[in-house]
């Protein structure tokens, strides 16, 4: 474990631990995930925004990790978690053994990554159905990354060839959401369009999406994203931002706690993980997450400059 000097920090917070873990695929642009874990009377909460995010931007990410050291998590209404496995844009024999090895019903697929053509992701969308076989369920996720033309076309080729559950942010703003949502008939999840808002309460979904997609961190705590869920009347589907079991625990906590829970959570995430920083880390068994918190008892030490950074970065978001 590695100790991390900061300045100022919350009333309560004992501990700070530092962990790198290399990603088994690249996903998201990033092949080891790194972040800093906080131990408070509540237990540990994580702080892992993602180096493209600024400090102003990483605030809520701070304040979800400080609400799980400091706060109990709220009483769940259900004892498990029903998950997605989650497959990276990776070629189609792979992603056909990583949805076999997950035991998970239902998969969430990468697409449209840069630098891969429209077959790669078909190819990659007709082995998972194959590995699924036809009573699991697709959800594809294009990361805002198509026009609306390029949406339509895609997502009614997509579902015409493997039935897609729904397709989250197929593109980057709230109007051209709306505008696809009246030319498909698969449901659209919105996901960056609420987490990366300046206020995920007040932005208007009615036209834009179906579901909405829920991540602790990036809305600044459990409670925070239960008021989120509260204010849009959709059904959510809670997501993890790729954390170590720790930050998955509050993922986990959230998804636990919401009234309704329509649809598989995405958050098996740490299997895209070569290790993790608990000897029972959060993964599904049977498809399904326990509601639990695993102690980080084995945390991956990490790099003398990654801990500088973090050091730097948690002065910075402090001051933010
Ligand atoms: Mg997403």
């Amino acid at each position: 474990m590695t100790a991390l000097p900061a300045a100022a920090l919350p009333a309560g917070i004992t501990a700070l631990a530092v962990y790198e873990v290399p990603l088994r695929a690249r996903f998201r642009g990033i092949d080891v995930r790194d972040g800093v874990l906080l131990r408070g009377p509540a237990g540990w909460g994580e702080f892992s925004p993602f180096w493209d995010y600024d400090a102003v931007e990483s605030r809520r990410w701070w304040a979800a990790a400080v609400e799980a050291a400091t706060e109990a998590f709220p009483e769940p209404v259900r004892a498990s978690v029903p998950v997605n496995v989650t497959v990276p844009a990776v070629d189609a024999e792979r992603a056909h053994a990583i949805v076999v090895a997950s035991g998970c019903r239902t998969a969430k697929v990468k697409v449209a990554e840069p630098g891969q053509t429209h077959e790669h992701d078909r190819a990659r969308l007709e082995a998972v159905r194959d590995a699924l076989g036809p009573g699991g369920a697709i959800r594809v996720d294009a990361n805002a990354a198509w026009d609306v033309d390029t949406a339509v076309q895609r997502v009614r080729e997509l579902d015409a060839a493997v039935g897609l559950e729904y397709v989250e942010q197929p593109c980057a703003t709230l109007p051209e959401l709306a505008a696809l949502r009246r030319r498909i008939d698969v449901r659209v999840a919105v996901d960056e369009g609420v987490r990366r808002s300046a206020d995920p309460l007040a932005v208007d979904l009615r036209e834009a999406g179906d579901v909405v997609v829920l991540k602790v961190q990036p809305l600044g705590g459990v409670r925070a994203a239960l008021r989120v869920a509260e204010a849009h009347g959709l059904p959510c589907v809670v997501s993890s931002a790729l954390e170590s079991s720790v930050g998955i625990a509050a993922g986990v906590a959230l998804a636990a706690a919401l009234p309704e829970l329509p649809f598989a959570c995405g958050l098996a995430t740490v299997a895209l993980f070569t290790g993790d920083v608990s000897s029972s880390p959060l993964l599904p068994v049977e498809g399904a997450l326990p509601v639990v918190r695993p102690e980080p008892d084995r945390v991956p030490t990490a790099g003398e400059a990654t801990v500088a950074r973090w050091a730097t970065r948690i002065d910075e978001v402090l001051a933010a």
